[in-house]
């Protein structure tokens, strides 16, 4: 055994793929410090610079005073305090949603809300680019996964036609694609939905704090209602930790009565959550100064890739994926980035199939930092 995991170390790093954990001193506000020095971060995705925000941290530690720097027990045992019901109220009074549940992460919330909604009689249709936690959730329940290729209505229409049988259909998506930076089309699943009669599940860890007024997605769209259950992240955009899964109350509370991954864990912090309570509402009050600051930086951050005419993909997003043919010119690049002052993400198997650096952007990014970044990417790539 300890044999064959060196082998497939060895194996890894013939590949290219070897991954070591970056030497990250700490980080400040835009910048991330490696060895020292400071780096533009567009490798993280405290989108909005939410997680240094005088307003969330006094909020965290307030909390910290009030209840303790632990939840102690599950939420159904004695860790629910009155501060995580407020988190849920105003979460899901933000989203448009009759109910909300607050859980670990949202790594566990894709777990729970699959594992728990579905079984081996269940189908479950999901988008070839959906985040690896969806597939980890039907892995662990046992149903049939059924995958469209990404985007793709025409093949999702035909597994639709050609599943229709079955009793329990699911069908989830990402709205914003974590490695690709594009949108889902909610509106033509919706239509799909009426159709052919499934579960309609979407996962707006890239997209809240953002766009529809930091609603996401799904408000952007006016498709909410149509929506049977609205996850996403606090730990992006919103500057925290945890996730927030919005739905009407019967699915909340069979999900809190079922749910193995809500019901054997201890609830997150005290901290944790006074700080999404802040975030929330900064996000629904001041959407103007964060998220619609981040997407103007987009829009500049195009138009100047667009001017020195670099070749990019398309992205609807904050998130700008630069593709490379292999894995080692990707970490060359990445490399030159970071002696320039830029640290991107580098992308590889098993995060996605073709290699790419992954730029994502910040609210608190000035003309001046998006203009290096490009001028850095214009020089190396
Ligand atoms: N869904 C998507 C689309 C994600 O990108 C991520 C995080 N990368 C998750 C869920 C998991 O969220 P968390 O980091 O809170 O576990």
């Amino acid at each position: 055994m300890i044999a064959s995991i060196k082998d497939n170390l060895e194996d890894i790093k013939s590949k290219g793929l070897y991954r070591n954990l970056p030497p990250i001193a700490k980080s400040h506000t835009k910048y991330t410090i490696f060895n020292g020095e400071e780096k533009l971060n567009c490798a993280s995705n405290d989108y909005l610079g939410l997680s240094h925000n005088d307003q969330v941290k006094e909020a965290a530690a307030e909390a910290l005073r009030m209840y303790g720097n632990s939840s102690g027990s599950s939420r159904i045992v004695a860790g629910n305090y009155d501060l995580y019901d407020k988190l849920e109220y105003e979460t899901a009074k933000f989203k448009n949603y009759e109910s909300c549940l607050t859980v670990n992460t949202g790594y566990t919330a894709n777990l729970l809300i699959i594992s728990t909604l579905a079984d081996s009689r269940s189908i479950v249709f999901t988008d070839k680019l959906n985040h690896a936690s969806i597939y980890d959730g039907i892995k662990l329940c046992g149903a049939k996964m059924v995958r469209y290729k990404h985007n793709d209505m025409n093949h999702l229409e035909t597994l639709l036609k050609k599943y229709d049988k079955y009793p329990n259909k699911i069908l989830i998506t990402d709205t914003i694609f974590s490695m690709d930076g594009d949108k889902a089309r909610l509106k033509e699943i919706r239509k799909l939905k009426y159709k052919y009669n499934f579960l309609f599940v979407i996962d707006e860890a890239h997209a809240t704090g953002i766009f529809g007024e930091g609603r996401g997605i799904a408000h952007e769209e006016g498709v909410e209602k149509d929506i049977d259950i609205n996850m996403g992240t606090f730990s992006k955009a919103l500057g925290g930790f945890g996730a927030y899964i919005c739905a009407d109350k019967n699915i909340i509370k069979y999900l809190i009565n079922k749910g193995r991954s809500f019901i054997f864990t201890t609830s997150l912090p005290p901290s944790v959550i006074g700080g999404n309570v802040k975030s929330v509402e900064i996000v629904s009050k001041e959407h103007e100064k964060y998220g619609g600051r981040l997407l103007d930086n987009c829009r500049i951050f195009t138009n100047l890739l667009a001017t020195l005419n670099i070749d990019h993909e398309k992205s609807n997003s904050q998130i700008f994926p630069f593709f490379f043919k292999d894995n080692n010119s990707a970490l060359e690049v990445q490399k030159k980035l970071l002696d320039s002052g830029v640290y991107a993400l580098l992308a590889r198997r098993p995060s996605v199939t073709t290699p790419r650096l992954r730029i994502s952007l910040r609210a608190d990014f000035t003309n001046e930092d998006i203009v290096k970044i490009v001028k850095c990417l214009k020089k190396i790539i």
